[in-house]
C-alpha cells in the first residue's frame, strides 16, 4: 500500500498550527505499524522552511502545471525515514511571509493557484502518467481546503485509479474563490455546480474534496457529528449529513517524542506521573523567565494560542482582575486578533507580577509554560480536536475547556463520580460564556488547593495512551477501508 500524504504544512518543517503537528506525527506512526507493509511520503509545497530543514534533498522530476515550472525534490524529514516529496518553485512558494499570508498577516492573493498546483500535482502522481513510475499511490490522503481539489482533479482530469480521502481538521476554512479562477485551474466546466465544487456562487476548494473523495475523516468523533449541525457546519453540514456514511472522526494523538515531561529538549528539569517533583522547578523558572512573582502557591494560568474568535479567549480578559484579586498568575502565548492581542497586553501592564502577555508564536516557550503552569484555559467556541488540551493532560496541567469537538472528547470533568473512578482529568464549562469560565475556574481553584486531590487529576489525565500509536491503528483501517480491503462499517472506527 502506497499512500502519498498532501498537506500544506508538516512539524518540524513548517507549522502555524494543528495541522502540522498531525501532518509530521500520522505518517510516521502508520509507518511504524508492524501491520503496515508498504510506503508512505508526505507531498508539500516547496517554501523556503522546507528546504532549508529537508535532508538528503535530490531532485527527482520536473512537470508544468498551470503554466509553471515545478522540481519535485525528493527528501527525508529531519531525524526521520520518512519520505518528503517538496514542490520546488521560487515564485509561488518561496517568499518571505507565512504559508498562507504575508508579513501583515493578508492572504497571498495566488493561494488559489498555489494549492491548485498542490492539489494536481497531488492528482498527477496518482494518475497514469506520473512523472514518478516507479512511486505510485494507491491512496491519496488529502488534508483540509488547500488540498481538496485533489480528489477533483483524480476523479475529472487525471482519471486515476487511486483512491482518496479528505480530512478536515476545521471547516471554518474553506478556500472559497472567484469563479473566475475555473478556467486558470483547468477545472472542467460542469463541476462549478451544487453537485460538484459550487458553494454559494464560488469555487470551494474544501467542498471540492467533501464531494469528490472517496471517503471522509475528521479530527475527533464529536466534530464528526456536529459538522453535520448548522451550528457547526459552516454550511456544509447538507453535504456532509448525505455522506454520513463515509465519515469518521478519529481523535488525534501527541507526538510522544516531541511533548513529553520525561525527554522534552525544551524543559531544563523532568518529571513523569510517579516523579511530578520537577514541574515545581520548571514553574518558579518559568515566573522568573515571564517577570511574574516567584510564588509556589500562586497557581498559574496558562494560554497557548491562536489569538481568534474561534478560541473563545475574549472571555478571559474581562475576568481577569476578578482571579488576580484572588492570587493567580497568567502566562499568555499568543497571537492573532488585534484587540484581543491589546486586552491582553493591557492586563499584563496592570497586573506587571500576576499577568505576563507574549505576542507571537514561540515552540520554547509554548514548551515551558505547558509544563510550568498549574492549569491550561481553552474554552474554544469549537475545537475540532485541539492538541493543546491533549498537551495540557501529559504534562499534568489539567484543562480547563468547553464541552466541544475533541475537547468533550478527551476531557473528564472532575466530579464526585469521576474522582471515584480515577477518570476526571480536567475541568468543563456548562456554556460558552464569561461567568461559566469564572465559575469554572474557581471550581478548579478550589479543587487545587486540596493537594492529594489535584495529585490524582493530574496523574490520571499523565497515564492515558495519547500517543499517535492506537490512532494510527484506526487511520490504517480506514485506509484498507477505503481501499476495499475490508468492509467493516466506517462508524466502528471511531476512536477516542
Ligand atoms: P489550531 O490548530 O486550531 O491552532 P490546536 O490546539 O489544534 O489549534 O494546535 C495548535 C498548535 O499550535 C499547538 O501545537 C500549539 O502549541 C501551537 N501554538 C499555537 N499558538 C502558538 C504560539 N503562539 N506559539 C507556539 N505554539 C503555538
Amino acid at each position: 500500500m502506497n499512500i502519498l500524504f498532501v498537506t500544506s504544512e508538516a512539524y518540524p518543517l513548517i507549522k502555524t498550527g494543528g495541522l502540522a503537528d498531525v501532518s509530521g506525527a500520522l505518517p510516521k506512526a502508520v509507518q511504524a505499524l508492524p501491520q503496515f507493509s508498504g510506503s508512505i511520503r508526505v507531498l508539500i509545497p516547496g517554501y523556503n522552511a522546507v528546504f532549508s530543514k529537508l535532508q538528503n534533498a535530490r531532485e527527482v522530476a520536473r512537470l508544468i502545471v498551470f503554466g509553471q515550472h515545478c522540481n519535485l525534490v525528493l527528501g527525508k524529514m529531519p531525524d526521520s525515514d520518512l519520505e518528503v516529496i517538496a514542490i520546488q518553485n521560487t515564485f509561488l512558494y518561496e517568499r518571505n511571509g507565512g504559508p498562507y499570508n504575508d508579513s501583515l498577516g493578508h492572504d497571498w492573493l495566488d493561494n488559489p493557484l498555489r494549492f491548485a498546483v498542490l492539489s494536481r500535482i497531488a492528482s498527477i502522481l496518482a494518475g497514469t502518467n506520473s512523472p514518478l513510475p516507479d512511486w505510485k499511490p494507491d491512496l491519496v490522503h488529502c488534508n483540509d481546503w488547500q488540498t481538496g481539489l485533489a480528489p477533483a482533479y483524480m476523479k475529472l482530469v487525471d482519471h486515476s485509479p487511486a483512491k482518496s480521502i479528505l480530512s478536515i481538521h476545521n471547516i471554518a476554512f474553506q478556500g472559497n474563490f472567484h469563479p473566475g479562477w475555473l478556467h486558470t485551474l483547468a477545472l472542467p466546466v460542469n463541476s462549478f455546480q451544487i453537485n460538484g465544487l459550487e458553494y454559494y456562487g464560488q469555487i470551494s476548494f474544501l467542498k471540492a474534496g467533501v464531494f469528490y473523495a472517496d471517503k471522509l475523516s475528521t479530527v475527533s468523533p464529536t466534530y464528526a457529528k456536529e459538522i453535520q449541525t448548522e451550528a457547526y457546519g459552516f454550511g456544509m453540514q447538507g453535504l456532509l449529513k448525505s455522506r454520513a456514511d463515509d465519515l469518521v472522526g478519529i481523535l488525534n494523538g501527541i507526538d510522544s517524542n516531541e511533548w513529553n515531561p520525561e525527554k522534552d529538549t525544551h524543559l531544563r528539569k523532568h518529571y513523569s506521573s510517579v516523579k511530578l517533583d520537577g514541574k515545581k522547578t520548571i514553574k518558579a523558572n518559568l515566573q522568573k523567565h515571564l517577570g511574574l512573582h516567584v510564588d509556589a502557591d500562586a497557581p498559574i494560568l496558562g494560554v497557548v494560542s491562536r489569538l481568534t474568535h474561534q478560541k473563545g479567549l475574549d472571555l478571559l480578559p474581562g475576568i481577569m482582575p476578578e482571579l488576580v484579586k484572588a492570587g493567580c498568575q497568567f502566562a499568555i502565548l499568543g497571537s492573532g486578533e488585534k484587540p484581543l492581542e491589546s486586552a491582553f497586553n493591557d492586563m499584563a501592564q496592570r497586573f506587571p507580577s500576576q499577568v505576563s502577555m507574549t505576542n507571537g508564536y514561540h515552540e520554547h516557550l509554548s514548551h515551558n509554560i505547558m509544563a510550568g503552569a498549574d492549569m491550561f484555559i481553552m474554552p474554544s467556541r469549537f475545537e475540532p480536536c485541539g492538541l493543546n488540551q491533549l498537551y495540557g493532560l501529559a504534562y499534568g496541567t489539567p484543562p480547563i475547556v468547553t464541552r466541544t469537538g475533541g475537547l468533550a472528547d478527551s476531557v473528564c470533568d472532575t466530579n464526585e463520580s469521576s474522582l471515584k473512578h480515577h477518570t476526571a482529568t480536567g475541568f468543563v464549562l456548562e456554556n460558552v460564556s464569561e461567568l461559566s469560565l469564572l465559575v469554572t475556574i474557581q471550581r478548579a481553584l478550589s479543587v487545587w488547593k486540596d493537594k492529594p486531590t489535584w495529585k490524582n487529576i493530574q496523574i490520571n489525565g499523565m497515564k492515558q495512551d495519547l500517543s499517535w500509536g492506537t490512532r494510527a491503528v484506526s487511520y490504517l483501517a480506514l485506509y484498507n477501508n477505503t481501499l476495499g480491503q475490508h468492509s467493516e462499517k466506517l462508524a466502528q472506527l471511531m476512536l477516542v
